[in-house]
């Protein structure tokens, strides 16, 4: 009965709304994507932002869309307030900052990702 109902809620969804305008949130890695990265030094430091990144996040930011900080410094909750705080002084909203995947999830913005082919397993390679 559970699994029927969420099926018919994801069905519900797929059909009324193209995947760009769908409701859910961009994940955005900090470390080498939001932020400049050469190294690990301790959990206070967090690089120059980059500017490419800065403004396709403020745009998104503009157009009323969620944008959580995807980054693996979650996964240590005495982490999130330094990026947190970072995030401030760039004067970005206070973005969730999260490790955790879920459903809603759009898409993922990340230095080390690696895009597959949707059901092929083939990288999707420049
Ligand atoms: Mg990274």
């Amino acid at each position: 009965m559970f699994k029927k109902h969420l099926k018919r809620a994801f069905t519900k969804e797929r059909s009324e709304a193209p995947s760009e305008h769908r409701k859910g949130w961009i994940g955005v890695d900090l470390d080498g994507t939001l932020a400049h990265y050469d190294g690990w030094y301790g959990p206070a430091h967090i690089g120059e932002p980059i500017p490419a990144m800065m403004k396709r996040v403020q745009g998104w930011i503009e157009e009323g869309r969620e944008v959580r900080i995807f980054t693996a410094r979650a996964s240590v909750p005495e982490y999130v307030p330094f990026v947190t705080q970072w995030l401030e002084k760039q004067g970005l909203p206070a973005l969730k900052v999260t490790n955790v995947k879920d459903f809603a999830m759009i898409s993922l913005w990340d230095d080390r990702c690696v895009q597959v082919e949707t059901n092929s397993g083939k990288p999707k390679l420049p």
